[in-house]
């Protein structure tokens, strides 16, 4: 049977867009079709099991370090989102707001679609925490939120009006132990992201004009796109007692008084991970998925033209089955596809490794191990075929998928804004340059759609986010502002962002 070609991605990634576009419908991870819908997408089996696998894996490290899953209300009365000011401003463009109810009847209170979860976690905050025994207090919820995005700037799964993700929050004694809860959520980010997901990032302090509203600090981790510009895949914040005193979260001390709890909250945006998936590790033929979140990880594809040897081939192919059964395994016994049909079917899906079982392979009993990365080829004797041997080759297809993202990750120094320009514009993602903090600069880069990204964080093995401050600050003296020639006063990061 000849390919459809309608099946395949038609355009190469060289033109990101257009593919990107090909390759997050095609490969079946959200499904644009609803009509009357854009920003709100459909996730169909295989992209829904892919976003699944990535939360799991952050729940997992999450309940580890003692988090507890809890549910809130998707929709929240728009005086609690009020509560904390700066908070309530800094979101009202993005809110969805529900003004009707029951028989078309005006709410009293109009309530709203949760842009993020502070203002309605908060308020159980303040039932479920007593004593300093309660603390810390650490929780997390899976769920979508709503943000009301300009129309021309969405963009499946990476900017969208409905995105899912998991939200961590907690409640601590103390501000050095909401720093170091700071540091903790870092520490799951990087092992899910970059050692399970092979996806690089860069971790920043926002500059005060970006940082999340209500909080005394923000980090943010930004990915690179294939395009150049950089995508927020997550943030970590430190709210101090700045939504623990309008929402009342507060514990009795030893000394039996009343003290305001130091809170942080963690965003983990897995809908948009499962874009970056796509964008970073993606290539002409399609998805290229890391072993970890593939809903399949091999495919077993039975070759034989003869019926005689049908038998045999499939004999085989089963044992395969079950000696590596520990892992997503499925054999392709579909009978009327080519071989070649299925190989280019489950490469586009992105299943990282294939194994084909020929009769000349069952003669020797032996299988072809097909790696999905690179299209690596290699013999192996059946009786070799251990998950110890597949469990080593997930880790070697993880690791070479990283250092290829990493390499695609560009990064470079400015020292005036026509190197800057010349930088961003020739697709360097990350733009490191000495700045003066003052709006006419900020504006200056806003005007050719360039954002500080802010000072990047342990850089050079410092052990706190002042720290890095601080040496960003080092760093800059006696050097000029790269935009305006004028002192400059931190060492930050710039960047063209989705
Ligand atoms: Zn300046």
């Amino acid at each position: 049977m000849a390919k459809d070609k309608t099946q395949g991605i038609t355009v190469k990634k060289e033109d990101f867009s257009e593919w990107y576009e090909q390759v997050v419908s095609k490969c079946g991870l959200v499904d644009k079709r609803l009509e009357h819908s854009r920003g709100f997408y459909g996730f169909p089996p295989w992209g829904a099991r892919i976003l699944r696998e990535i939360e799991n894996l952050f729940e997992k490290e999450l309940v580890d370090k003692n988090h507890f899953p809890i549910r809130t209300p998707t929709a929240i009365p728009i005086t609690l989102l009020e509560k904390e000011k700066e908070h309530a401003t800094g979101f009202a463009p993005e809110v969805f707001v529900i003004t009707k109810g029951h028989g078309g009847k005006e709410l009293e209170i109009p309530k709203v679609l949760r842009p993020t979860g502070e203002a309605v976690i908060y308020p159980y905050f303040s039932y479920w925490i007593q004593t300093y025994k309660d603390l810390p207090f650490k929780i997390f919820e899976t769920r979508p939120s709503f943000r009301a995005e300009r129309t021309n700037a969405i963009f499946p799964l990476l900017r969208t009006a409905e995105f899912y993700w998991i939200e961590a929050h907690t409640a601590q004694v103390d501000n050095d132990n909401a720093d170091k809860q700071v540091k903790e959520d870092m520490s799951i980010f990087k092992k899910v992201v970059e050692d399970e997901l092979a996806i690089p990032f860069m971790l920043f302090k926002r500059p005060e004009w970006d940082k999340f509203a209500g909080a005394d600090y923000t980090c943010a981790y930004d990915s690179p796109l294939p395009d150049g510009k950089v995508s927020q895949i997550g943030t970590t914040h430190n709210l101090g007692t700045n939504f623990s005193k309008p929402f009342d979260v507060t514990y009795v001390d030893k000394n039996n008084r009343k003290q305001f709890c130091y809170q942080t909250s963690f965003g983990m945006g897995v809908s948009k991970i499962l874009g970056m998936l796509a964008a970073v590790h993606g290539d002409d033929n399609g998805l290229v998925l890391p072993p970890k979140v593939a809903p399949i990880q091999i495919a077993v594809i039975p070759i034989y033209y003869k019926e005689k040897d049908k038998e045999n081939v499939l004999k085989l192919a089963k044992k395969v089955k079950t000696k590596l059964r520990q892992f997503r395994v499925e054999i392709d016994s579909r009978e009327d596809y080519t071989p070649g049909w299925k190989f280019n079917e489950w490469e586009m899906k992105g299943v990282p490794l294939r194994i084909e079982i020929g009769p000349k392979d069952v003669e020797k009993n032996q299988v072809v191990l097909v790696r999905r990365f690179d299209r690596n080829k290699e013999f192996i004797p059946v009786d070799k075929l251990t998950s110890k041997l597949i469990e080593r080759k997930f880790e070697e297809i993880t690791e070479l998928m990283f250092a290829k993202a990493e390499e695609n990750f560009k990064r470079a120094k400015a020292k005036n804004f026509d190197d800057i320009l010349k930088k961003i514009n020739a697709g360097i993602h990350l733009v490191e340059i000495p700045f003066c903090n003052s709006q006419k600069c900020i504006d200056k880069l806003k005007e050719q759609t360039i954002k500080v990204r802010g000072i990047q964080l342990f850089a050079n093995g410092e052990s706190s986010v002042e720290e890095s401050v601080r040496n960003s600050q080092k760093a800059a003296e006696g050097k000029k502002c790269a935009v305006c020639g004028k002192p400059a006063k931190e060492i930050v990061w710039v960047a063209r962002q989705y």
